[in-house]
């Protein structure tokens, strides 16, 4: 791909020169009409049974996005009450939330216990702190929130880079299969009742093999549980980080095809038909957003070339904790600058560590001081991701809507607001 930027109209006729200047850099921008088509896309990821995708909102939490994800008719999973906070007051109703932390404390249970929200115990000790919760809280043996479901270490995992498997022998998540007639004891004890269970193989796969095999494994494990009211199949599609080299998008008609007989074959014997989910985070958001970020000054140093911009590793933080790639276009006056000429360079942030690296020895044109350098597919942890370091503000978000029009969707942070917390 030559370029995404005006292949895909994303700044739908405004000139980013225009918009930079205006709001600042960095600067985080979002396409409505793009973000739609994405939530909207995972919504019917199958059409043949009840299902819901839960858009994991940790990938981007800005309350204009989640509704978005309201208003295009995913549900979400949150893992915080900070999480559930921001959908309730996106408009979520309760029903339309999944609570599904991990290591969290009696109040947060407590929390999504008096919201009425569905929640997942991630382990044997919160299963049985969430049974002594109901109990201390006086709940009815029939109150709805004794009902409550279980994530499953499904044996398995994939992902991108070791730090985002969250399944597998090796990880922090979930129950292991092994221990699954404990939590039948401890439902016992409590008078729980597990409506579902939920599973999470890890971020970022393009080939859909793994996760289909994890979604035929967990249906073997559903088998052991009698009227699942829900099966969850966790998030983790990928999107094309290397689309200017032409990298393909996920196959989702491929996966939804061969996803289908599979669920065919558990509705076959199961007795009943649960409601069926997959927890998409970094699929509903990472293309529908680019930094925008300046270019302060060029310098040689032994032969490398560094391009200097104010994309920090606080504004991003994904290339410097798990080595991510994301393409970077050159602005200049307010047109993308022309691929033919490439020539090796690293970009960099302003941060003070040499590890705040946007792009190592990467072919791009030749970037000038004043360009702007606009980095791709960062709707996904990266605002949600953004820290302070160096004392820097973070950022603003604009989202150019469908109808063209640039609206600021989180104020840039200042210094005050900085120094309010002393
Ligand atoms: C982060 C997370 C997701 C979303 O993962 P993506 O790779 O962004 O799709 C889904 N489920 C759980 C439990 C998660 O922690």
């Amino acid at each position: 791909m030559n370029s995404y930027i005006n292949s895909s109209n994303f700044f739908e006729g405004n000139n980013p020169e225009k918009i930079a200047a205006e709001y600042g850099t960095p600067l985080y921008v979002y396409n409505e009409r793009i973000l739609r088509s994405h939530m909207d896309s995972v919504a019917k990821v199958i059409t043949k049974y009840p299902y819901t995708a839960n858009y994991s909102v940790k990938a981007n939490t800005n309350i204009h996005i989640l509704k978005l994800a309201l208003e295009e008719g995913n549900n979400c999973d949150a893992m915080s009450a900070g999480e559930i906070q921001m959908l309730l007051a996106a408009g979520f109703p309760e029903e339309r939330i999944f609570f599904v932390p991990n290591n969290v404390a009696q109040e947060e249970l407590e929390f999504a216990i008096h919201n009425g929200i569905m929640t997942s115990l991630d382990s044997l000790a919160q299963l049985e702190l969430y049974g002594e919760t109901c109990n201390s809280l006086g709940l009815n043996d029939d109150d709805r929130s004794r009902r409550c479901a279980v994530r499953i270490n499904p044996g398995v995992g994939a992902g991108h880079h070791e730090k985002v498997v969250t399944g597998g022998k090796k990880t922090k998540f979930g129950i292991a299969e092994e221990d699954i007639p404990q939590i039948f004891e401890i439902c016992k004890k409590y008078n729980l009742t597990i409506a579902g269970i939920n599973q999470h193989i890890g971020s970022l796969f393009m080939d859909p093999t793994p996760y289909l095999d994890a979604v035929t494994n967990l249906l073997r494990i559903a088998r052991g549980f009698s009227n699942l009211e829900f099966i969850d199949f966790g998030g983790g599609y990928g999107i094309p980080y290397h689309k200017l080299d032409d990298e393909k998008d996920f196959p989702m008609e491929d996966f939804k095809k061969k996803l289908e007989p599979i669920l065919d074959d558990f509705v076959k014997d199961y007795g009943s038909t649960p409601l069926f989910k997959s927890e998409p985070g970094r699929f509903c958001v990472a293309e529908g957003s680019v930094i925008l970020g300046r270019v302060q000054a060029v310098k040689q140093n032994a032969g490398n070339v560094y391009c200097g911009t104010d994309v920090g590793m606080n504004v991003l933080v994904r290339p410097s904790m798990y080595d991510s790639w994301h393409d970077i276009e050159v602005i200049r006056d307010g047109n993308v600058v022309s691929r033919d000429n490439l020539k090796e360079q690293t970009v960099t942030g302003n941060i003070c560590e040499s590890g705040d690296i946007l792009a190592k020895n990467r072919p791009l044109p030749e970037i000038k001081r004043g360009d702007l350098a606009c980095i791709l597919d960062t709707g996904a942890y990266g605002w949600s991701m953004c820290s302070t370091y160096n004392s820097r503000p973070r950022p603003a978000e604009v989202m150019i809507c469908k109808d063209g029009s640039v609206k600021v969707i989180r104020r840039r942070e200042t210094i005050e607001d900085l120094m309010k917390l002393f």
